[in-house]
């Protein structure tokens, strides 16, 4: 019997033999001649020489034992739609769209670009992708013209394909119009753009340039399309972070590494098996899309849930609905969607049939204690928190309960995964800290299978930004702060760009939000550091409160406040104290539900709020410039 102790240190001080002992829970067409090579670091290759395809992994692998089985599950409360293709139809409709590409002129290392909302055909058109050896760039349908135009610029696809429109809480959100403009933006026009027409909201089309899906399926019908077998360091796709602190990066993933390391995820940390059903509420559009609703659940031959719509329409208990009816034995969300499930009734947590499922993961953002206990009692089931990122495309830290279900800490994601060496260095002297001391969270090279290989088409770019920023390092920085109790457990504390400089004292705004966050009031908050004349900088926080009959008077508000700034007294001491707390309604965040802390900050300022295009509702941001205006 393995624990977790020793199957990590395993991982970190023999690496290749380790990952070759994960490898064969994929197929190889052809079998790799070395599992590391790491002669060139930072650049890791993985399983080189092997020969193998994501598609074939996820789709052709699983028809002998499951093709009558449910493989992808659409579920729509934006247009009411709901049907679920067996892996045998799912093999079909993907040779189909193959087909269709390779009719379009894609071949193997062209670049694909999938604009689409949550329907089927962006699924179909991943693994198509993946079939015949194309590199899908998968970007999210929230982005608007001028970002849409740079993905374009840097992946220079030779097809896009695209819909005529998504659905936001029942109302269309057209997207030809915004397509057509960032082709008129792009300086790399695609040859071709196809395009699914779900018939909820008009588009032109240009000639010669757009063709249609449904069209070109009927005469598509019966291909079929062998996989293209990728040496395993070939590109599978590329994937722009999410951007909420600065240019977007295109993070560049391989083939062998990425679907060996999601195999052994499924089995060790979420504890996912062959027949189950998976529900990642995420889009395919970010990284947890493409890792946890795609290719993942698909590879360990579990039926996945694609899930269009919003968490509380028609009400709050639809995803628990969904859980009962699929069956599902593991979910992932984030905790911005429980955040907002918190607002709901809370019997509507009680009122479906859960037995099915084990636990609810949740990764993207700290999740804080009050938030994790009200889902994890709601449910009656377990909660782990999960950290992670665009780059590495699977969990860093976790409690592995594939390996070992060790207890989880409130406000922990837990401890190293296997393969990753984790580490906590001091980011002014690069020094390595201990327990109980802050530093920037770091992996020590090489980074392990399924991570990121270079920055698309800049490996100089790959070097300088991820590991150059520790002196006397050369490690992975993640940007990101922590610290590590006795036992080894981490806690995230924020970004490193989100520490502030109070009068000498470096103050993670973290620590300050999860200090209001135990107000019995507080539902949400940001604090950001404002520049101050006299300190430097001074903390300042926007709060939602639970009940605002308690913030209905100027003397209430003023009275509240008070009462949040003793909070933060008590806990990290007055120097922490933000020197204002607004009230909101809401706060601004990106429709992955990330914080724009960045553009807070501006506003506070008086500055520009920057790149908006993801923000999830506009109206936030009046609210805080009326709010510091006051
Ligand atoms: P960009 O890198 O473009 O600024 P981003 O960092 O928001 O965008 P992602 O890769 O989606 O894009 O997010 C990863 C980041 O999210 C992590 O670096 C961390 O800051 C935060 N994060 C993810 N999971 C957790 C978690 N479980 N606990 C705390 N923070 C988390
Ligand atoms: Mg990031």
């Amino acid at each position: 019997m393995d624990n977790y102790a020793s199957f990590h240190q395993r991982s970190i001080r023999d690496p290749a033999t380790f990952w070759d002992s994960q490898a064969h829970r994929i197929h190889w067409h052809a079998p790799y001649d070395r599992v590391l090579d790491y002669s060139r670091p930072p650049f890791a290759r993985w399983f080189v020489g092997g020969r193998t395809n994501l598609c074939y992994n996820a789709v052709d692998r699983h028809l002998e034992e499951l093709g009558s089985s449910p493989a992808l599950i659409y579920v729509s409360t934006e247009t009411g739609q709901e049907k679920t293709w067996t892996f045998r139809e799912l093999y079909r409709e993907v040779n189909r769209m193959a087909g269709i590409l390779r009719s379009l002129g894609v071949a193997k290392g062209d670049r694909v670009l999938i604009y689409m909302p949550m329907v089927p055909e962006a699924a179909f058109a991943m693994l198509a992708c993946a079939r015949i050896g194309a590199i899908h760039s998968v970007v999210f349908g929230g982005f608007a013209s001028v970002s849409l135009a740079t993905r374009i610029d840097d992946a220079k696809p030779r097809v896009i394909v695209s819909a005529d429109s998504g659905s936001r809480a029942g109302k269309a959100v057209p997207y030809k119009h915004l397509l057509d403009e960032a082709i008129r933006l792009s300086k790399h026009p695609p040859e071709k753009v196809l395009l699914v027409d779900r018939g909820l909201a008009e588009m032109s089309r240009v000639a010669g340039r757009d063709v249609d899906y449904a069209a070109l399926r009927a005469e598509h019908m019966n291909d079929e399309v062998p996989c293209e077998w990728l040496e395993s360091s070939e590109p599978s796709y590329i994937l722009y972070t999410s951007g909420t602190t600065g240019k977007p990066k295109g993070v560049q993933r391989d083939t062998g590494g990425y679907a060996v390391a999601l195999a052994a995820s499924m089995e060790l940390i979420y504890c996912g098996r062959k027949g189950e059903t998976y529900f990642a509420t995420s889009d395919l559009g970010w990284v947890v899309g493409h890792s946890y609703i795609l290719y993942g659940p698909l590879i360990a031959g579990m039926s996945t849930i694609l899930y269009e719509g919003t968490p509380i329409r028609p009400d709050g208990g639809i995803w628990w609905k969904l859980v009962e009816q699929y069956r599902v034995t593991t979910m992932f969300s984030a905790p911005t969607a429980i955040r907002v499930l918190k607002k709901q009734d809370p019997a509507l947590l009680r009122k479906y049939d859960l037995s099915s499922l084990r636990v609810l993961f949740l990764a993207g953002e700290p999740l804080d204690e009050p938030t994790a206990r009200w889902i994890s009692e709601g449910l009656g089931k377990p909660v782990v928190d999960n950290y992670w990122q665009t780059e590495t495309g699977w969990p860093i830290l976790a409690i592995q309960r594939g390996v070992e279900p060790l207890p989880g800490k409130f406000g922990s994601p837990g401890l190293p995964v296997y393969g990753y060496d984790v580490r906590l260095f001091d980011a002014a002297s690069g020094e390595e800290v201990g327990p109980g001391t802050k530093g920037v969270v770091a992996i020590n090279g090489p980074l392990p299978p399924g991570c990121m290989t270079t920055v698309w088409g800049d490996d100089a770019r790959f070097v300088s930004t991820y590991w150059s920023s520790l002196p006397g390092q050369q490690a992975y920085s993640t940007f990101d702060w922590g610290i590590r109790d006795e036992d080894g457990y981490y806690f995230i504390l924020g970004r490193t760009d989100d520490v502030i400089n109070v009068a000498g004292h470096r103050l993670g705004t973290r620590e300050i939000e999860e200090s209001i966050s135990s107000h019995p009031n507080v539902a949400e908050v940001a604090v950001v550091g404002v520049t101050d004349s006299l300190k430097g900088q001074v903390a300042v926080a926007f709060t939602v409160v639970k009940d605002v009959a308690q913030i209905e008077t100027p003397e209430q508000r003023t009275a509240h406040e008070r009462d949040i700034m003793r909070v933060v007294d008590e806990q990290l001491g007055a120097v922490a104290r933000p020197a204002r707390v607004h009230f909101v309604t809401a706060l601004p965040k990106t429709r992955s539900g990330k914080l724009l802390r960045r553009s807070i900050r501006a506003l506070c300022e008086g500055q520009d709020p920057g790149d908006l295009t993801t923000i999830e509702d506009p109206s936030t941001l009046e609210q805080i410039l009326a709010a510091v205006r006051g």
